[in-house]
């Protein structure tokens, strides 16, 4: 890097995958994340991260397990009537030299804001300005706008804008609106004390045990999984449109129906409807995707994360492909100048790479989903954990030949 010029770079959203672009791009570059909300609040349930994500995290400094995280050891597998049919742990040190992390959004967030923003971190803290909503994107000259008007200028722009991005229709023609597919998710948190004061079976003695319990039922499901140090259980549960009792939407704000809730599962043992019964502030939202892009790029401007790729949550794949997106950004971009010829093909490199693996992680995730009832619970735990095991851009690039978009 020594003499390299550093990058001038617009990140457009400070949610997951414009956050940790910017915590591993900010050695080389100087950076503005320009992001819409007024205030940064990381809403909703938490996530589970496998190996190959965590490990590129630590790499960059962020150690999920010390961020409240805990390091899921187990997979459960039941029935809606309540009967164990798999347990087996993830054996994840051993196949894959690092942890699996379940950890609350708001952790994984404000992590990666502080590793993003800090003084001490490499080269320039991210710059943030919020309440600064893009609405028009010069993606070959590399200038941004924002609703009041202003324009910024870059040498590289990204839109980490999320699902209903507004930098994609600058990046890729026709009509990429992402679209329903059919189901909705339920989630809430409960604590340990709401188990125990029901005597769940689930509750070993004091704690919630670090396993991530999956519960298959007709066209529903339930997962089950603790997180903050096992303070917090994180429960969500999913439904197919056609049987929900009220009606759900795209926004992740949208306030659930407990009794709707019950209603949707009242098949299932008492086991299970006692913790739906013990839900208070429930969150539910439409579920949406998008086929993969034919492109992400374009002139100067690249879209990651579920901008580039919005997909379901049934594989644990969504925050954890756009920390790959990140990383491959730092991989390829570090080595760029910034001439805009340069630019592109460190992007277009990104997108070689990137793609194929992406786009298998979101017809995986679909047909795990509710829509595509026969594959629901017919994944071994094993495949799962296989499709979570990364070692990053460039060693991808090198072992996965026929995963990479030749030139
Ligand atoms: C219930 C649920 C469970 C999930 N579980 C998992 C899991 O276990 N494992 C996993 O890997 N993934 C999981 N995911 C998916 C994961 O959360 C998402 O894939 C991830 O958050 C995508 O990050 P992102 O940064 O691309 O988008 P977002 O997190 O949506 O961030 C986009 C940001 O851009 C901002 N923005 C939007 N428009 C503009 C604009 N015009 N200008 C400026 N800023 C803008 C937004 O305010 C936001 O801050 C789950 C998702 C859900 C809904």
């Amino acid at each position: 890097m020594a003499n390299q010029a550093r990058l001038k770079v617009i990140i457009v959203g400070a949610g997951i995958a414009g956050l940790t672009a910017g915590l591993m791009l900010r050695e080389f570059s100087d950076i503005t994340i320009l992001e819409t909300a007024y205030e940064l609040k990381e809403v909703g349930a938490a996530v589970t991260l496998g190996p190959g994500a965590v490990g590129i995290l630590r790499r960059f400094g962020v150690h999920l397990d010390k961020e409240g995280g805990v390091v899921a050891t187990h997979t459960a597998v039941w029935t809606f009537k309540g009967k164990q049919v798999a347990f087996a742990p993830f054996n994840a040190i051993e196949k894959a030299g690092e942890v699996n992390v379940s950890v609350h959004r708001a952790d994984l967030h404000s992590a990666l804001l502080r590793s993003a923003t800090s003084a001490d971190g490499p080269g320039t803290p991210c710059k943030i300005l919020l309440n600064h909503a893009v609405v028009k994107v010069d993606s070959d000259a590399g200038t941004v706008t924002v609703g009041n008007g202003t324009e910024f200028t870059a040498d590289v722009i990204i839109g980490a804008d999320g699902v209903r991005s507004n930098v994609r229709p600058f990046v890729v023609d026709g009509d990429t609106t992402a679209q329903p597919t059919g189901e909705s998710g339920y989630r809430y948190l409960l604590r340990p004390e709401d188990l125990k004061a029901i005597n769940h079976p689930l509750m070993k003695e004091d704690t919630i045990p670090p396993t991530i319990n999956v519960v298959i039922g007709p066209q529903k499901k339930l997962v089950l999984y603790p997180c903050r140090g096992g303070q917090v259980f994180n429960c969500l549960a999913f439904v197919p449109d056609t049987e929900l009792h009220e009606t759900s939407s795209e926004k992740w704000q949208r306030k659930g129906d407990v009794n709707a809730l019950l209603e949707s599962y009242k098949d299932f043992d008492p086991m299970w409807t006692d913790i739906l019964k013990l839900a208070k502030d429930v969150g539910l939202w439409q579920m949406r995707d998008l086929e993969p892009l034919p492109n992400w790029v374009k002139g100067r401007t690249i879209v990651i994360g579920d901008a580039a790729h919005p997909m379901l949550p049934h594989q644990a794949a969504g925050a954890m492909s756009a920390i790959e997106d990140a990383e491959a950004l730092s991989a390829y971009l570090r080595k760029a100048k910034s001439d805009p010829a340069s630019i592109h093909e460190a992007l277009d490199h990104v997108f070689r790479v990137r793609h194929k693996r992406a786009s298998s992680c979101q017809s995986r995730s679909r047909a795990a989903g509710l829509v595509a009832s026969d594959n629901i619970g017919k994944q071994s735990p094993d495949e799962l954990f296989a499709l979570w095991i990364y070692p990053g851009a460039e060693k991808y690039e090198a072992e996965h030949p026929e995963m990479v978009i030749p030139k």
